[in-house]
């Protein structure tokens, strides 16, 4: 069998851009690094895909233990059909040198059932679409599928042992969403493959494709020539109009400043960044003069790590606060102990600064929060011009951080997920980078508030 060309994912890179599919094909070399949140998808989808083989227990498993041996996957699935086996994993198939994987292929009573599972609480167009691909290419390979479901994860859904994977997942029926989508695909496999074959990548002016479904690894090399602080930079203006401003060589915030706008925060963030102003509004001026300073790192894992807790709740992971000269840091082993460090630090600090809130249901105390109060336009620093994750604030306000095991909001989750099923000599290194990483965040936020001109 002749190897694949192209699988479910790179089908769907090809519809977000067929530039993106060109350079992920013929130059991977030129790929960004893979951003941390997409990084933590990849590992999240893997472990949940094996939590719902639960849902069909007992079928045999296809996933080839190397990529040279797909084609061996798919003699193989082709095998466990015709024997009839009631349950396969990673069912694999192909059609027109495409390949995918279906999570679960069942039996019953002789007719087929595919199964397609995603780690989100909502069916989005993108997995209709992946859906609809791999449709395709089952029927097209001598199956009849009865129905195709999606699996995902269960909104309502709170931990309770023993865990049933039925009550965490939810099916939901996409055959008849995707049977009209079959048009079309057999051409756009055709014009994909095609590409391949071509000597340069597709000619391709950036825009809003570069962000959706996925933010492009390519961006790097395609966005190279955008200035340094340009209209994407600003919060306000709505990513269409800052393309369309863009391809009419309007590409910085001076060059848009007389245009008629609407929206007076837009106005305002223009005027900010022009000037080059630090600001900071007097209301918020005051409360900072009495701050202080908490910073939380939290995760929210798909799959709830204690009792009661639901999918994807936010959980405080460790903290960290000025103390005297010094900064504190505390990392939590389980949500209750984080909520009552929350209640109490709250109740002992009438007035609190928080770089993002405090998650959902634990404190009805208010606290000011630095990220809601930026992009209100409440406090300005132009070094913060663009930056919107707190990963990238806490690396321009503290850059030491880089030397941190952990920089970001998703590395450090995946480590505390680990924290309980690592060996002790492990949880020490784990411990004590989160507890750097809470303090890189509270180091940051003083250095921010420092920066304001505060009296
Ligand atoms: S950055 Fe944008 S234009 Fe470039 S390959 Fe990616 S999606 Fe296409």
């Amino acid at each position: 069998m002749e190897r694949h060309k192209l699988s479910k994912s790179t089908y769907i890179r090809g519809l977000q851009c067929t530039k993106s599919l060109y350079l992920h094909k013929k130059r991977p070399f030129l790929r960004d690094k893979l951003p941390p949140e997409q990084r933590a998808r990849f590992t999240r989808g893997h472990s949940i895909g094996e939590l719902a083989h639960n849902l069909f227990p007992g079928g045999v498993n296809m996933a080839p233990k190397s990529p040279s041996q797909y084609p061996k996957a798919v003699v193989n699935t082709l095998d466990e059909i015709k024997k009839e086996t009631p349950v396969i994993y990673e069912a694999t198939f192909q059609h027109m040198k495409t390949l995918v994987m279906l999570d679960i292929l069942t039996r019953e009573n002789g007719k087929y059932y595919g199964y397609e599972v995603k780690s989100s609480l909502k069916i989005s167009d993108t997995y209709l679409k992946d859906t609809a691909l791999q449709y395709w290419v089952i029927t097209n390979s001598g199956i009849t599928l009865e129905d195709f479901f999606l699996i995902t994860v269960n909104p309502e859904y709170k931990r309770k042992e023993p865990i049933v994977a039925e009550d965490y997942f939810i099916k939901t029926s996409v055959l008849e969403k995707i049977l009209p989508m079959q048009e079309g695909i057999e051409e756009r496999v055709t014009k994909f493959i095609a590409l391949f074959d071509e000597p340069h990548s597709p000619r391709k002016k950036i825009g809003p494709q570069c962000n959706t479904p996925y933010p492009c690894d390519f961006r790097g090399l395609c966005w190279k020539t955008v200035p340094e602080i340009s209209v994407f930079d600003l919060m306000h203006l709505d990513d269409n109009m800052a393309f369309k401003y863009y391809h009419k060589e309007m590409e910085t915030p001076e060059s848009i400043k007389s245009q008629p706008t609407e929206n007076p925060l837009l106005q305002k963030e223009i005027d900010l960044v022009i000037n080059n102003t630090v600001y900071v509004e007097d209301l918020l001026s005051e409360k900072l003069r009495n701050h202080q300073v908490l910073f939380l790192a939290t995760a929210k894992p798909a799959f709830p790590l204690f009792e009661d807790a639901a999918p994807y709740e936010e959980t405080a992971i460790a903290a960290a606060f000025p103390k005297g000269e010094f900064i504190e840091s505390v990392v939590f082993y389980n949500k209750e102990e984080g909520n009552t460090f929350i209640r109490n630090f709250m109740a002992e600090h009438p007035e609190v600064i928080t770089m993002e809130g405090i998650p959902e249901g634990i404190s009805d105390t208010e606290n000011t929060n630095i990220l809601y109060e930026k992009r209100n336009l409440n406090l300005f620093l132009p070094e913060l011009t663009g930056k919107e994750r707190v990963d990238e604030i806490i690396a321009v306000m503290h850059p030491e951080i880089t030397d941190a095991p952990y920089s970001d909001r998703f590395t450090a989750a995946t480590a505390w997920q680990g924290l309980i099923s690592e060996s002790p000599e492990m949880q020490d290194d784990i411990i004590d980078g989160l507890a750097r990483y809470a303090e890189s965040g509270a180091t940051a936020m003083m250095e921010i508030i420092r920066r304001l001109p505060i009296d």
